[in-house]
């Protein structure tokens, strides 16, 4: 049965679609949030929050009380064969890159249920459906149909907006076929340790050269725990999740492994879960009459790092925003979302592009070593680059 009429229904309730559920809500819309699955749930992640996408959720709400649970980060520690770079704030360029910086380790399953609530305390309506369809159906409206614990779910709404992160492929007007020349895919696993002696409540970050054209990660947790993981470019054809997975036990286990001074006696919590990464930016459709897409649907993470909960969260606003003012003039037309789409290439993808022609340039070892040896003497190149890379800033 099709219940009421509604203005917008947000399918996939990550960073991306709270966002947008938020923005929707906040200017009165009558707004449905569905995510397959239930929250509080887990997404394989780093957890790395990047001070941008804590400034973000911020604004978009996110209870403080939470984030409070989680301290600021004490620095990184970069490491490479040719060396390490170590960033404390008792170092003057540990002190540049830390500078204002907020950036947290908040693991998924917190930060993305704490995102909802945000939604749903700003008025977004929030149900447990895996969306099988959101056609365009008579009278320009959306027809979204899917299932639920009770049954088979069709609901009606003026518009929609995609936001189910990797390969939701769900609505043919939106998906692009890949073609050559699409930046490659990633591939990350990562796993919960207890027992880690991270250096005093900062980053690791491995850059050497058995996991470039990846990196290796410590993100610590309070309590002695960590999010530890490693992430790496997907061939395809190869073996990627074998490979991955050799990798993992590698760094993990491995004496020579970067990590090993600090996983020397730490214990798994569970076992590792791996997820691949649609690594923009890659020619996407991101309108289309009454549709919208956000967040890692439209490959909008970043292809150095695989950081994307700032990419998401930001897409996932403008295109609330959008769509907000779309409704009060009464026309969702794929031309009057363009200024979203606009939004994107003018305020997104120019980052995007320049990870990505830094992913090209250090991935490779030799480049990498020549980096780290130009900007050895220069201590606020070395800070502009961590803070970039780690998105400290
Ligand atoms: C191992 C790994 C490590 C990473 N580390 C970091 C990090 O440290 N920092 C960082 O910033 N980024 C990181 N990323 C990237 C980050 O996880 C993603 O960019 C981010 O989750 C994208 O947010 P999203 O809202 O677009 O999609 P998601 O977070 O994937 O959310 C999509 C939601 O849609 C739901 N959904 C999907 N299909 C449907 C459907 N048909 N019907 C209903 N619901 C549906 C899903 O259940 C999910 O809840 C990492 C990624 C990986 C794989």
């Amino acid at each position: 049965m099709i219940g009421r009429l509604f203005d917008a229904i947000v399918i996939g309730a990550g960073p991306a679609g709270s966002a947008a559920a938020v923005e929707l809500a906040r200017a009165g819309r009558d707004v449905a949030l569905l995510d397959r699955q239930a929250f509080p749930r887990d997404k394989p992640c780093g957890d790395l929050i990047g001070a941008r996408a804590l400034a973000l959720a911020r604004d978009l709400g996110i209870d403080e009380r939470i984030v409070a649970g989680y301290p600021r980060l004490a620095g990184a520690l970069v490491t490479a064969d040719g060396g390490s770079l170590d960033l404390t704030p008792a170092t003057p360029t540990g002190r540049a890159v830390l500078r204002g910086t907020d950036a947290r380790v908040i693991p998924r399953v917190v930060f993305d249920a704490a995102m909802v609530d945000a939604a749903v305390r700003a008025g977004a309506s929030l149900r447990q459906v895996h969306v099988r369809s959101a056609s365009l159906a008579a009278g320009g409206l959306r027809h979204v149909t899917g299932e639920s614990d009770g049954g088979p779910v069709e609901m009606v709404a003026r518009s929609v907006i995609l936001a189910g992160g990797y390969g939701c492929r769900i609505m043919s007007d939106l998906s692009h076929p890949p073609r050559p020349g699409d930046p490659e895919r990633g591939i990350a696993m990562r796993g919960y340790l207890r027992g880690v002696s991270s250096p005093s409540g900062r980053i690791v970050f491995s850059l050497d050269r058995w996991v470039l054209p990846g990196y290796g990660w410590i993100f610590p947790l309070p309590g002695g725990r960590a999010n530890v993981g490693v992430g790496t470019l997907s061939r395809p054809g190869s073996d990627a999740k074998e490979h991955l997975r050799t990798l993992y036990d590698r760094y993990l286990h491995d004496r020579s492994s970067p990590a090993a001074a600090w996983l020397a006696s730490a214990e798994p919590e569970s076992a590792p879960r791996s997820w691949p990464l649609d690594l923009g930016p890659r020619r996407r459709r991101l309108i289309a009459d009454g549709a919208l897409v956000a967040g890692e649907a439209a490959a909008l993470v970043g292809p150095l790092t695989g950081a994307g909960i700032a990419f998401a969260l930001e897409s996932g606003a403008l295109a609330g925003e959008r769509l907000a003012r779309c409704l009060a003039a009464g026309d969702v037309s794929a031309a009057a979302l363009v200024p979203y789409a606009e939004n994107i290439t003018r305020r997104v993808l120019p980052r995007l592009r320049c990870e990505l022609w830094s992913q090209r340039f250090i991935g490779d070892p030799r480049r990498l070593q020549w980096v780290l040896n130009a900007t050895r003497p220069l201590p606020p190149a070395a800070a502009l680059g961590a803070r970039l890379l780690l998105h400290l800033g």
